[in-house]
């Protein structure tokens, strides 16, 4: 039996999806809901028997439950991109720092343990490398070849479709993806030709085909930055996902360069502060000398300044209460029309949508649009198993 089991992440939050394909038992992401305890997730059925697991990319969303995935699926073997692994690391320690507590020494360190096991079992595939795994279960004989490409998905760096291939079945997942350039990531890009019998979409705005106008968009955000300034405000960046606050240093540093901010003083919380280091080691990234760790800011400074808080430092959110926060909400998900030429161009024979926002029961837009192309679109639920 060929199978979809949505464990979660049918709608926004806790992605979690577990296919069976050809006998060979695969995940894709483990995530949390965002603003819920991490030690709330969904649970996976018979984890010691998962094969593969695939991380799309860092988000909470997708990967916020992946010590407990690592854990118990003890004998899958994880992949994900080299930027996404190394993201990992960054928010896990966040996140594990929070599940189990980080104020004494030695909570720090098995919080430290615990990421690197985690981390260890982690193996890293690059865009488009041809990957080829040759799995034999022990227990019933069974032998399976999968082949796997990770492909360009936008979104934020590192962020992966996975297209996979065992004998004649194949099948997409698209993870979260967007068509636009951001400061750091290039777009969405899938080779010319892909056709997966199976699509998995993470089909964000496939209940509304318009762009939702009043969403901040990277462009309304740097124009909001830049009027604050004008107004010499001080202002607070809170990201509850690091990669995020990634996005916002590179959007300021834009904005520096193109002239319409002044270079004022940015102090950024230590998590995101060792990210963006780690993230200057290994890309074209660069933080500006404007740009300092929190801990060097001076309270005398306190004047038309931008103070970036991730998670772990939410607790200091009170000690800038008087500061201006800024949006940072802003989509990163490929519109309804996008949506509706990324399937038509992929030209699937099924196609599941996950990770989609809340519709009225009846209105399928999506299969709607994609009627006269004759491919079948289904509207997953969580806990419910699909036929392939
Ligand atoms: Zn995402
Ligand atoms: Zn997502």
């Amino acid at each position: 039996m060929n199978t979809l089991n949505v464990l979660g992440g049918a709608d926004i939050g806790g992605s979690c999806y577990l296919t069976e394909l050809e006998g060979v038992r695969i995940l894709f992401d483990c995530g949390i809901r965002m603003n819920t305890p991490y030690s709330e997730h969904p649970e996976i059925p018979s984890p010691e028997t998962i094969d593969l697991i695939f991380l799309s990319h860092a988000h909470l969303d997708h990967i916020g439950a992946i010590a407990y995935t690592a854990a118990v699926c003890r004998n899958a073997r994880i992949f994900a991109t080299p930027a996404t692994r190394d993201f990992i690391r960054y928010q896990l320690s966040e996140t594990v720092a929070e599940y189990i507590g980080a104020d004494t020494d030695a909570l720090r360190f098995s919080n430290h343990l615990l990421c690197q096991f985690v981390l260890n079992r982690i193996e890293t595939a690059e865009f488009r490398e041809r990957m080829e795994i040759h799995l034999a279960s022990p227990e019933s004989g069974q032998e399976a070849d999968v082949k796997f490409s990770f492909f360009p998905a936008g979104h934020i760096p590192g962020a992966a479709a996975v297209y996979l291939r065992i004998g004649q079945r194949s099948m997409l997942y698209s993870g979260d993806f967007y068509f636009r350039p951001t400061p750091l990531t290039a777009p969405c890009s899938l080779p010319e030709g892909l056709r997966p019998d199976i699509l998995l979409l993470c089909g964000t705005y496939a209940n509304r085909l318009r762009t939702d106008k009043s969403a901040p968009t990277i462009a309304s955000i740097k124009d909001n930055f830049a009027c604050l300034f004008r107004q010499n405000r001080n202002v607070l960046v809170r990201c509850s996902q690091l990669t995020k606050g990634l996005e916002m240093l590179a959007m300021i540093d834009d904005l520096v360069r193109e002239g319409r901010l002044p270079r004022i003083p940015v102090f950024i919380d230590e998590s995101l502060w060792q990210l963006a280091r780690h993230y200057e080691r290994t890309s074209d990234f660069r933080l500006p000398s404007y740009m300092n760790p929190l801990s060097a800011r001076n309270r005398r400074n306190g004047y038309g300044e931008i103070v970036f808080l991730s998670q772990s430092a939410a607790a200091r959110t009170k000690e800038f209460a008087s500061y201006t926060p800024i949006d940072t909400n802003f989509s990163l998900h490929a519109d309804g029309q996008e949506l509706i030429s990324y399937v038509r161009n992929l030209r699937p024979r099924k196609v599941f949508v996950v990770h989609a926002a809340p519709r009225s029961a009846e209105n399928t837009p999506l299969a709607d649009a994609l009627l006269e192309d004759r491919i079948c679109v289904t509207y997953t639920e969580n806990e419910r198993i699909y036929s392939l």
